[in-house]
């Protein structure tokens, strides 16, 4: 049954064509990844923990190492609070395999890609997905920002390619948005929603093709406020976040935030949304370009707005 927001656009798109004869997707149990940061791990994670097959791809051993790391840690940090068993933790391992060569994810059924926030890598890499895959694989992007039809005019068949963007922590945060661009047909919509919702276990909202979508529209805006703050001297970053935390609730304030998501994606996303709109509120500050530039990526790096030891 496809949630209110997804049948909407059924319809919408659905008006004056018989909808095509294609199992897009096919029974979402083989997926690939593409790319094992912080988002891709949490996906692959995710993805085992609900029985599918998972290969994730990186760009060398190194980076597969990382994601195997990270992953082996969060399922074990799951077990030892009591939401997974020492089985299921077994069972998820044993459901993924790491690999360098990307042409390993030409069986699946569908392929989340979870790369680094830019325009060029991804296009170049849908490219290469669109050419290797089957006719049937559901191409997802988790792209934040970045407009899902740019990336799905890379490949041959954009109709099949649509954003699934995900929230971070994955196995924490329920959210998933659904980002159709003009071209995904519905067959491609709802298979994207029965991947996140019945595969998965996610929530879905239905956001239009705009850099930023629904959360981001919103959040980054506010991210990059707390930059300037600390920017112009306002605010120490730990009088900001303490601000937000004890006085509206907020379960982290706004610098940690940005050193979760990482600085390098929040400026991208930032400036994505910037050449999007042209909305100076979107333009990633100074501050956060220097720190960018050296190095201080927030929590992935150990330093960011706060230091982080490694665990
Ligand atoms: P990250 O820097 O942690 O990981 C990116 C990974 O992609 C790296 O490990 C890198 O080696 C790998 N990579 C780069 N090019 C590749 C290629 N061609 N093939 C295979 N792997 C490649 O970044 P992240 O935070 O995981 O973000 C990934 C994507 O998810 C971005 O599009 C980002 O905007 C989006 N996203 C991030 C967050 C967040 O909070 N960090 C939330 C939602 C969505």
């Amino acid at each position: 049954m496809p949630s209110p927001a997804l049948a909407r656009v059924c319809v919408v798109t659905s008006l004056n064509e018989v909808p095509a004869r294609t199992s897009i997707g096919g029974t979402l149990q083989a997926v690939g990844v593409v790319g094992g940061g912080i988002m891709g791990s949490g996906i692959a994670e995710v993805a085992a923990r609900h029985g599918c097959d998972v290969v994730v791809h990186e760009v060398d051993d190194a980076a597969l190492e990382r994601s195997r790391a990270r992953i082996t840690g969060s399922l074990r940090r799951a077990a030892d609070s009591g939401k997974l068993t020492r089985s299921e933790v077994d069972a998820a391992l044993a459901r993924l395999t790491f690999s360098a060569d990307l042409t390993d994810l030409a069986g699946a059924d569908v392929v989340v890609e979870a790369i680094v926030e830019d325009e060029a890598a991804k296009t170049a890499l849908f490219a290469r997905l669109g050419a290797l895959v089957a006719p049937q694989t559901l191409l997802a992007s988790n792209t934040s920002s970045i407009p899902i039809m740019k990336i799905a005019a890379a490949t041959a068949h954009p109709e099949r390619v649509v954003g699934v963007h995900f929230f971070n922590p994955v196995p924490v945060l329920p959210l998933v948005e659904l980002v159709p661009s003009l071209l995904s047909s519905p067959e491609t919509v709802s298979a994207a929603e029965r991947f996140a919702v019945e595969r998965l276990g996610k929530t879905t909202i239905l956001a239009k093709d705009r850099a930023g979508f629904v959360v981001n529209a919103l959040l980054v805006p506010y991210l990059l406020a707390a930059v300037r703050m600390v920017e112009s001297g306002f605010a120490s970053a730990g009088d900001i976040d303490s601000g937000m935390v004890a006085g509206c609730a907020h379960p982290m304030g706004p610098l940690r935030l940005t050193d979760l998501i990482g600085l390098d994606t929040t400026a991208a996303v930032a400036q994505s949304m910037y050449e999007e709109f042209k909305e100076p509120l979107y333009a990633p500050p100074p501050l956060l370009m220097r720190m960018v530039e050296a190095g201080l990526l927030g929590r992935k790096s150990g330093r960011g707005f706060f230091e982080y030891p490694p665990r």
